[in-house]
């Protein structure tokens, strides 16, 4: 599938489009009708905000509902199992009052693991015995930091895994509201080499929030912090951010600042789709941040409906080296939210994941995957074999809660329908995995 470079004017103006202001917009009176409602009805449930942009120069209305990026944002009937479909939308065709709709919903919402792999108990790292909202650690290396005010997004991906924390369930938010517990903690743990700033999307801030956070890490000179991730779907969602809003300059700037600081500034990009790349102003905005001296790196999620495919896969890898981006991780959609609609296979996946790696020059091949985000650790498929005749999957761990674990293959039972994780069992006459017998450092 080849797209044009779209000739759209670079749009200025942002507007966050939501289930309330769609209605102006003649798109929606252009949508049929059915899709409409699953819109009323789905966005109860889960979060949904587009933008004009999305609207207008990333969603191809031809090719509603299979476009992808219509799939990507835009809620769809399927997300919900049909029982909770017709009990949401039987609620809003008789005008349920807010009460008794707010009920329902939660108890579908709980129904959906909002908070996969332990997070909000087993990574919260402490001071002085007292817990750090607002952090994460898991991986030695890594400190993973969610300000406040970077919590939620341009738009709403329909799979998002942090879709609890968009949609006001307070007791599920992780935030930070500054960076003096983050520098503390840093201080006082040497082996951390990155600081992985995440969201929502911090590159929803204002330059002047961004810098509020960031600053003191690189005022308190941190030898051992040698990299300031940015995690975020701007480039894709609003490239504009740094292009033309009032503060892109000094967003540029305050890049440069970073580099100058001595640490590398990687910025990663979550990139689903090429057609995300395919925009004058995209482009423009991935040539100013590297102009900065920033890195950006390319990760997303293998979505159903959305990027299943080996060649959509190659293209946007093969488009991004072509533009100086670095191909880092494909993710399996993870273990919450509407995931029977969007959850690819790990046999498929692999082959999907493969089938695009074969396409690329060494250039692309930076990319690993797909990579479960699971309670261990992030694991790989390496691929299928036969062992002593038996069919099996090769794992192995990119990141992992014991560091030892890491690079070390294993096998499970091949299952076609496997999609987590917890769905494999161990192979070869094992009956546990090696990490399930050994302690989580
Ligand atoms: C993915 C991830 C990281 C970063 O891992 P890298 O392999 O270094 O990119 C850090 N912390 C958590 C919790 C993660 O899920
Ligand atoms: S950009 Fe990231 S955090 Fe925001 S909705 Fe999409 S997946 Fe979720």
């Amino acid at each position: 599938m080849v797209r044009n470079l779209r000739d759209e004017p670079i749009h200025d103006r942002y507007k966050a489009v939501t289930e309330r202001t769609i209605q102006r917009y003649p798109e929606w009176e252009a949508l049929d009708p059915d899709l409409c409602r699953a819109v009323q009805v789905v966005s109860r449930v889960l979060p949904f905000r587009v933008n004009e942009y999305l609207m207008r120069s990333l969603i191809d209305w031809d090719q509603v509902p299979e476009d992808p990026m219509f799939q990507l944002t835009f809620p769809q009937k399927a997300m919900l199992e049909p029982p909770d479909f017709r009990r949401v939308a039987e609620l809003v065709d008789r005008g349920a009052s807010r009460q008794e709709m707010e009920g329902v919903v939660r108890e579908i919402r709980m129904g959906l693991n909002p908070h996969p792999a332990g997070q909000m108990t087993d990574n919260v790292p402490e001071l002085d015995g007292r817990p750090l909202p607002g952090m994460q650690h898991k991986y030695q290396e890594t400190v993973l930091f969610f300000p406040a005010r970077g919590q939620t997004c341009h738009a709403y991906c329909t799979y998002c895994f942090r879709w609890a924390q968009f949609v006001g369930m307070p007791e599920m938010k992780f935030e930070a509201r500054e960076s003096e517990d983050l520098v503390a903690y840093l201080r006082r743990h040497r082996e951390v080499t990155d600081v992985l700033v995440t969201g929502g999307d911090p590159m929803i801030m204002k330059t002047k929030a961004l810098r509020a956070y960031l600053e003191p890490i690189l005022a308190a000179d941190l030898e051992h912090v040698q990299t300031i991730r940015i995690g975020t779907k701007s480039l894709a969602y609003w490239p504009q951010r740094f292009v033309t809003d009032d503060d892109a300059d000094d967003c540029l700037r305050f890049f440069e600042e970073i580099v100058e600081a001595g640490k590398h500034l990687a910025v990663m990009g979550h990139f689903s789709h090429p057609v995300e790349l395919s925009t004058k102003v995209a482009r423009e905005a991935l040539r100013r941040i590297r102009d900065t001296g920033a890195e950006i790196r390319m990760q997303a999620p293998l979505i159903r409906h959305v990027n299943d495919s080996a060649d959509t896969w190659a293209e946007l890898w093969r488009e991004g080296v072509k533009l100086g981006l670095i191909p880092y991780y494909m993710f399996v959609e993870r273990d919450t939210g509407a995931r029977n609609y969007f959850e690819v296979p790990l046999a498929r996946s692999h082959r999907i994941f493969q089938e695009a790696f074969q396409q690329l020059s060494g250039l692309g091949r930076t990319v690993r995957g797909p990579s479960m985000s699971a309670h261990p650790g992030k694991v790989r498929v390496l691929g299928t074999a036969r062992v002593r005749g038996e069919h099996v999957f090769i794992l192995d761990f990119l990141q992992a809660r014991n560091p030892e674990w890491v690079g070390r293959p294993f096998f499970a039972r091949y299952d076609p329908d496997a999609t987590w994780l917890d769905d494999l069992r161990p192979a070869l006459g094992e009956d546990r995995f090696f990490f399930e017998l050994e302690k989580a450092a």
